[in-house]
């Protein structure tokens, strides 16, 4: 038996660290957003027990360090499942980009084993399992719009964003989001996001006042190894984005624009000087089968 899934990335319309947890971990609040742009996986089942992984990106592990092989191992221990399991993983989402391109490969394993191997379990003990891998993998299994605080894992679900066109533009380089939040400095963080009020423009689907309103805690600490955070923002502004801010914990910046036209001209600019550029939209689910 085979499944097929799409996972897809996200974007963060703000991120706020809002104090730490005794254990060190940074607790937050992040407005996520699901875009549709997606890594294809394959999960084959085996008779014979054993996880073996195939990545069509060269600079992805493929052996145990891959999240998803944590993944598929984790459910295999926890429900004691007797077989084995072939994951093929089409790699579209750049990789150490803050898009959550590990988390959501982690969020399709989980997903995608539960309906192969029959689990039955809810989509909250998925979650649960999933927060065992990452603070952005519950998220990632549903996606869509949400408030995540806490370590990221108190998901609130929101109106959806719709049909917003997103320019989404990586440098050449990867950040390492520990190492990020390390050099974050809670006493001297420049611009923080009012979520509050963003929740509100939200709300009343003001896309250019959430989008002039966006913000990142994390942009700062990033930006101030790699100014080629704010050269790109620059440009996305220059190139009419109702606002610009990098995502996650870097090094990747994405711009919302008013239409289509604006956003297709953005995306031509900008990939003539970062390749890995991409023109894509908002979506309202994170993890989907492809069935037929
Ligand atoms: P995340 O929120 O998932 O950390 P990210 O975009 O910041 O998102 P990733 O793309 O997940 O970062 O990659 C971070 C690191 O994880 C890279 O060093 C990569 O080699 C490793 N990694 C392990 N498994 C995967 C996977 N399935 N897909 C992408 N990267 C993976």
């Amino acid at each position: 038996m085979e499944v097929k899934l799409k996972t897809r990335a996200k974007v963060n319309f703000s991120i706020d660290v809002v104090g730490k947890r005794e254990d060190g971990y940074h607790l937050v609040e992040m407005i996520m957003q699901t875009i549709d742009l997606y890594d294809v996986i394959t999960l084959c089942d085996t008779p014979e027990k054993g996880i073996s992984i195939k990545c069509s990106s060269g600079i992805v592990p493929s052996d145990s360090r891959n999240i998803a092989y944590k993944a598929a191992d984790l459910i295999i221990k926890r429900c004691g499942v007797e077989k084995g399991v072939k994951i093929d993983i089409e790699k579209r989402i750049p990789v150490g980009a803050g898009m959550a391109g590990g988390s959501c490969n982690a969020a399709g394993v989980l997903v995608g084993l539960n309906r192969l191997w029959n689990l039955g379990l809810s989509v909250e003990e998925l979650k649960q399992l999933g927060l065992e891998l990452g603070a952005d993998v519950p998220f990632c299994i549903e996606g869509g719009t949400a408030l995540a605080q806490g370590i990221g894992e108190k998901l609130t679900a929101l109106k959806d964003v719709k049909d917003v066109w997103i320019v989404v533009c990586k440098p050449n380089f990867s950040v390492s989001t520990a190492e990020v939040y390390k050099s974050l400095k809670l006493d001297s963080v420049g611009t923080r996001p009012d979520t509050g009020r963003l929740l509100g423009y939200m709300e009343k689907n003001d896309i250019k006042a959430l989008a002039g309103g966006m913000a990142n805690v994390l942009e700062g600490v990033t930006q101030s190894r790699y100014s080629v955070i704010a050269h790109i923002k620059d440009k996305m502004m220059h190139q009419r984005a109702l606002g610009s801010i990098m995502t996650g914990s870097g090094p990747t910046v994405f711009g919302i624009f008013k239409n289509f036209e604006d956003a297709h001209k953005a995306e031509s600019k900008l990939k003539a000087m970062w390749e890995q550029t991409y023109l894509v939209k908002t979506e309202n689910r994170g993890v989907e089968f492809n069935e037929g």
